[in-house]
Parts: structure tokens; C-alpha cells; sequence
């Protein structure tokens, strides 16, 4: 064993991260060791739905730690056949598998997609995902998402997926084979900088693949749970999908994730899928807390009247310093700054006080909890013009 000369070396250095250590959070609020308040807009990445430690979901951990733990993945327990039930009646599938993270939630959509190929559709395995894409990161995962940084990495790939363009049909189309089974996609495109699916594609998806026996899968990790104004973002489109996955706002703050079907497409049989902790009543005892609160009445009218105020509100500051437009629906959206300046950005608003997100170099990423307030986003909008104000003279001076 060698001595790490400081704490931050004993973890594995994956990303940049600045040397505040983070001690404490209470709604839209984080505190640092030194005591420094953040505003939080990034909020986990979309995962602390109803902001930072809510005392539902505080309540809801330690009552169930109190009285189980886990009985065995082998066994029912009453948190994870509460919150399947829960799920099931309020949308369009009939069945759910619980997971531990997104990544996990879509690698079990894809093996559920090539056992229904293998049951119903002569062997087909193919699935056709999106250029841009991005569904976790296990070796399945990273080979179904369309992330050009991942492309290169850890060869040879998963084989079987095929990469389409987002919101042209014909490119969708042009991949299907009698190998194919399914597409795959986020309904809004969220790592690659929150571009959406138009509704009018979603639609197109649903005919093309009814048309051609195929299974569509959303990746609700990011939009689901309330994010886009309604429970799941497919209700805004008029169709549904056959396959959906849950994750980051379903635990509110803790490790859960859902692989939800159709009875049709819900095809596992006894050991195909399972794991340790899936379904575990800690954290199903969160996200039944989580859906009890959303699913309150005027919670999610609240989250779409505070996602349009937000979008006006970028779109103002957008007009005042000359940037490009707003992109994405309920608290989940970007705004375009026309300039590689993102990351600077976030790191001049982490000194203010204020944690935004820079998924690509000339985006801003805005996902707060679904209950942030007016005043927040007025903090938000005060800290950013200010940055903007200062980056816009600093460019006419140079
Ligand atoms: C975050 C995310 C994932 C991966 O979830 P993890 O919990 O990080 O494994 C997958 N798909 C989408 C759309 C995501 O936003």
C-alpha cells in the first residue's frame, strides 16, 4: 500500500473536478468545507429532483433502514412492489425491472430488445440508435450511445447497434434490416447538449417501427420523472414506447433506475436478468417518496410554468448579450452561446457562488430541481448577466 500525500489522491482521477469539498445541501443550496453557499442549477445532473436532502425523501431512508434493509434479490419486498404498482398505473407498461443506475436500467433494455428478438423475430439483435446519443457508460451502453468522444475508446465495441440522425426518418429507415429489433433514443437529447426529438419524429418512429415488428425503447433517464412538465416526456407526444428506462430523478438523490414494458415486449424469463441489490426496499422506499410528491396535485403544472419562466428568462439574456437561442421543455434546457466560452462560464459562475453545466463547449445546460423558485432563477439569471456583461467587454477590448 503507498500513502496518498492528500485524500483526493486515493480516488481514481476520472474527471476535472475543482478541490471544494462539498458538505451539506438543503433544497436549491449547496455548502462547501469552507462554508461557501453554491445556488445549484446542475442539481447531481438532473438526479436531486426535489432539491438537495428533501425531508420526504430523508423521512423515507431512514424509516425503511430502520426496519429492512434487504431481504434477497430472491425475495418480494414491499418498497419495490409498491413502487412497481405505482409505476404501472401511472403509464403505459405493465411491468418493471429495478436497477441500480441509467446505464444498467439501458443495458437491460437491450438484452430485454435481443430476447425478444431471439423469441419472436428469428435471432434479430440489430438496434438502431442516434448520432449524439449517449446511454451510460458500461461496454453495452457506450456502444448503443452516439458520443463521437467515445468512439475510440475500449475497442472492440458491443457489436449491433447502428447509428441514425436524429429527427430525419428517412435515416432510420435506410438501417433497418432483418436483423434489426429495435430503436433506441432520448426523447431529448441530454449529454450532447439537450437537443430535442421533435414530437412529430417521435410519432414517425412509432409508425416506422409498428410497421416493421420493432421495439422502441425511450431512454427517460434524463426527461422522465417530471423534468419535461409531465411524468414521462412520451405523454407530450401522443404515442408511447414499448420499453422505457428511468433513472437519475428517480431516486432523488439516490442510486435507482427502472427498466419499465409492455406486457409484449416484457419477455425475461428466469435467469436472464437479475443483481444484487435491484430492487432493494432503501431505495425503492426513495422513489416512492419521489412519486408521491410529483404526483401531487399542481406539482407538475408548477414544473412547466416554472420551466417557461426560466426559458423566458434565458431568452431575454440572450437578446441582451447577442447569444443564440434556448432549447429543450420543462426544466431542462440549454442555452446556446455561439462561442466556445462555457466552460469559463461555469467556472466564473462556481467562484460567484452559482453551479451550471457546460455539456458541450458552447452550451449551458439548466436542469434545477423541479421546485426551484422564482427567486432562484432570479439569482441564476443575475449571476449569469453579470458574467456575460463582463465576458461581452472583455471581447471588445481585446
Ligand atoms: C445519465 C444518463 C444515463 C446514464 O445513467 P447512469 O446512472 O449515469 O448510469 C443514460 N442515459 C441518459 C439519457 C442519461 O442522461
Amino acid at each position: 500500500m503507498t500513502t496518498a500525500t492528500h485524500p483526493y489522491d486515493a480516488l481514481m482521477d476520472i474527471t476535472a473536478r475543482p478541490k471544494a469539498v462539498f458538505v451539506r445541501g438543503a433544497g436549491s443550496y449547496l455548502w462547501d468545507d469552507n462554508r461557501k453557499r453554491y445556488l445549484d442549477f446542475v442539481q447531481g445532473w438532473a438526479v436531486n429532483c426535489l432539491g438537495h436532502s428533501p425531508p420526504v425523501i430523508a423521512d423515507a431512508l431512514s424509516a425503511q433502514a430502520k426496519r429492512l434493509l434487504t431481504p434477497s434479490p430472491a425475495f418480494y419486498n414491499e418498497p419495490s412492489l409498491k413502487l412497481a404498482q405505482a409505476l404501472v398505473e401511472n403509464s403505459a407498461f405493465d411491468q418493471v425491472f429495478f436497477a441500480n443506475s441509467g446505464a444498467e436500467a439501458n443495458e437491460g433494455a437491450i438484452k430485454l430488445a435481443r430476447k425478444y428478438g431471439s423469441l419472436h423475430k428469428g435471432g434479430a439483435f440489430e438496434i438502431i440508435s442516434f448520432e449524439g446519443g449517449f446511454h451510460g457508460r458500461t461496454l453495452a451502453t457506450m456502444s448503443a450511445s452516439g458520443k463521437k468522444a467515445f468512439a475510440p475508446l475500449f475497442e472492440p465495441k458491443v457489436a449491433g447497434f447502428k447509428k441514425a440522425k436524429l429527427n430525419d426518418i428517412a435515416s432510420v429507415e435506410k438501417l433497418i434490416n432483418d436483423n434489426t429489433v429495435a430503436v433506441m433514443l432520448e426523447p431529448i437529447q441530454g449529454e450532447s447538449g439537450v437537443w430535442p426529438a421533435t414530437d412529430q419524429f417521435l410519432q414517425q418512429l412509432r409508425a416506422l417501427t409498428e410497421a416493421h415488428g420493432l421495439l422502441l425503447i425511450f431512454d427517460e433517464i434524463q426527461t422522465g420523472m417530471g423534468r419535461t412538465g409531465k411524468l414521462f416526456h412520451y405523454e407530450h407526444t401522443g404515442i408511447a414506447p414499448d420499453i422505457m428506462t428511468l433513472g437519475k430523478g428517480i431516486g432523488g438523490g439516490v442510486p435507482l433506475a427502472a427498466l419499465l414494458a409492455t406486457e409484449r415486449a416484457s419477455c425475461f424469463e428466469h435467469g436472464d436478468q437479475g443483481g444484487t441489490f435491484n430492487g432493494n426496499p432503501i431505495m425503492c422506499a426513495a422513489g416512492l417518496a419521489v412519486l408521491e410528491e410529483i404526483k401531487k396535485p399542481d406539482f407538475l403544472k408548477a414544473v412547466t410554468e416554472t420551466g417557461l419562466l426560466l426559458e423566458s428568462e434565458l431568452q431575454k439574456v440572450s437578446a441582451r448579450h447577442g447569444l443564440g437561442g434556448v432549447r429543450g421543455r420543462g426544466l431542462l434546457l440549454a442555452l446556446d452561446l455561439k462561442l466556445p466560452i462555457a466552460p469559463s462560464i461555469v467556472a466564473q459562475a462556481f467562484e460567484a457562488g452559482v453551479l451550471l453545466n457546460a455539456p458541450q463547449l458552447d452550451t449551458l445546460r439548466f436542469m434545477p430541481a423541479l421546485n426551484v423558485t422564482k427567486a432562484e432563477i432570479a439569482e441564476m439569471i443575475d449571476c449569469l448577466d453579470g458574467i456575460l456583461t463582463k465576458a461581452g467587454a472583455a471581447r471588445r477590448v481585446a
